[in-house]
């Protein structure tokens, strides 16, 4: 191949498929607008200074020489699929193969300048920490924390909760751990009437209880109408006094997608088949977050979600082009995993299409997802072997 296998997006789907198409063999050049990866699953603990920032980032630029791929820092401005390349701020590049891990954009709220996400830029999670730092110092307040939904998506695979709930946990922790729970009011918000739900029905149920434990106020099943500086503002007027907001906005898919002309969902994500190949588009493949998860409703965008689709398409592209016949679906390993974290110990959930599980794991739960996090990064810089299938 005269052209390279193009990458747009340097987080968990970029760089699988990029470490994968290079262990082919194939010339691979990986475009991203931030020089590191960031490892979201364990920024929770930022902002409360059980990480920092560094211990959740890996520069791609050590990623590109352990692997061998060539890294371009620059933003992509459009996909320019009719004449096979992609064009970025300061260059354009051709591609023989393209693969989108570009991840997910965010609607909006009235007031959203109000809130802070732990889901959005990586900076956020250090802004949290200060102002939480704020609050810890005035030894007082009021901390809410939410999620949304995106009305477009009414397969709601993008909604991203998990998160939420681990930030409140590990937040109710810390301030116990600093012997100030009592002097603060903690609030869950969200639109939706059983936020959690699509865990599962078990985990679901559990989850009150998590809120009983670390003494967690719920408002849900009420539209949010505005955030405003102090406050989280309800459909029917009613509000919660709020001195930190920290919301995550349901999911949709980059602005690029669309004014690039390629197939996308009613949210605006990638349609792609179970091969992970854009649909009417034989050369380009959509993964990760940027895809759409079409035809399984109970499904959600993950990290290794991800990774199973870049393996997907990695393998499918080098099939091709070795005109051999047999092709993988990502279908076959879709399911829900997450080791939801609340600062003194886990609770393992796993769900499949008909099966659902959920093992309470105090103390050691923590222990383990802090595990996986040193795994992840030093497995993916080549310094341990990487475990098959992880
Ligand atoms: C706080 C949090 C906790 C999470 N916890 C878990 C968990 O416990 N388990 C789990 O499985 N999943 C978890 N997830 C989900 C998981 O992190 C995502 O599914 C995963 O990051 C998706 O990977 P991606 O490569 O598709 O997108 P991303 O990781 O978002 O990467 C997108 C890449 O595209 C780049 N980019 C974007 N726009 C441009 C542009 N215009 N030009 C150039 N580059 C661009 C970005 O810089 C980035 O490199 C969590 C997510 C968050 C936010």
């Amino acid at each position: 191949m005269e052209k390279p296998i193009v990458i747009l997006g340097g987080g968990f789907a970029g760089i699988e498929a990029a470490i994968k198409s290079k262990q082919y063999g194939y010339d691979v050049v990986v475009v991203s607008d931030r020089d590191y990866l960031f490892i979201y699953p364990v920024s929770i603990w930022i902002p409360v200074k059980k990480k920092n920032f560094n211990d959740v980032s890996i520069p791609l630029e050590k990623l590109a020489k352990k692997h061998g791929f060539e890294l371009v820092i620059d933003q992509v401005k459009k996909i320019d699929h009719e004449n096979n390349k992609v064009i970025l701020g300061n260059s354009e590049l051709e591609y023989s193969y393209l693969f989108i891990a570009l991840g997910m954009s965010k609607i909006t709220a009235p007031g959203q300048e109000h809130t802070h996400s732990i889901c959005g830029h990586p900076e956020e999670s250090i802004t949290i920490r200060d102002i939480l730092d704020k609050l810890v110092k005035q030894g007082k307040g009021n901390i809410s924390v939410g999620f949304g939904g995106n009305p477009k998506d009414p397969t709601a695979t993008a909604v991203r909760g998990g998160p939420a709930f681990e930030l409140l946990f590990n937040i109710s922790h810390y301030l116990k751990k600093k012997g100030i729970r009592k002097n603060f009011r903690l609030n869950f918000f969200a639109p939706m009437a059983e936020p959690g739900k699509r865990m599962g029905e078990k985990p679901l149920k559990k989850l009150g209880l998590f809120f009983e434990h670390y003494k967690v106020s719920t408002y849900v099943g009420k539209k949010i109408k505005r955030f405003e500086e102090d406050k989280v503002v309800f459909e029917d007027d009613s509000s919660i006094e709020s001195d930190l907001t920290i919301f995550i906005p349901g999911g949709k898919g980059h602005p690029l997608f669309e004014e690039s002309g390629l197939p996308v969902n009613a949210a605006g994500f990638i349609r792609i088949n179970e091969l992970t190949r854009v649909e009417g588009h034989p050369n380009i493949y959509a993964i990760g977050d940027a895809a759409a998860i079409l035809g399984h409703p109970w499904a959600a965008k993950q990290g290794h979600i991800a990774e199973v689709m870049a393996k997907t398409a990695a393998f499918n592209v080098h099939q091709e082009i070795s005109f051999k016949g047999k092709r993988k679906s990502y279908w076959e390993h879709l399911n829900i995993i997450c080791m939801m974290d609340s600062g003194d110990g886990a609770a393992y959930i796993k769900r499949e299409r008909s099966r659902e599980t959920i093992i309470p794991l105090p103390i050691i739960g923590h222990w383990l997802k802090k595990g996986w996090g040193f795994y992840y990064k030093n497995s993916k810089l080549k310094r341990m072997p990487r475990i098959p299938g992880m």
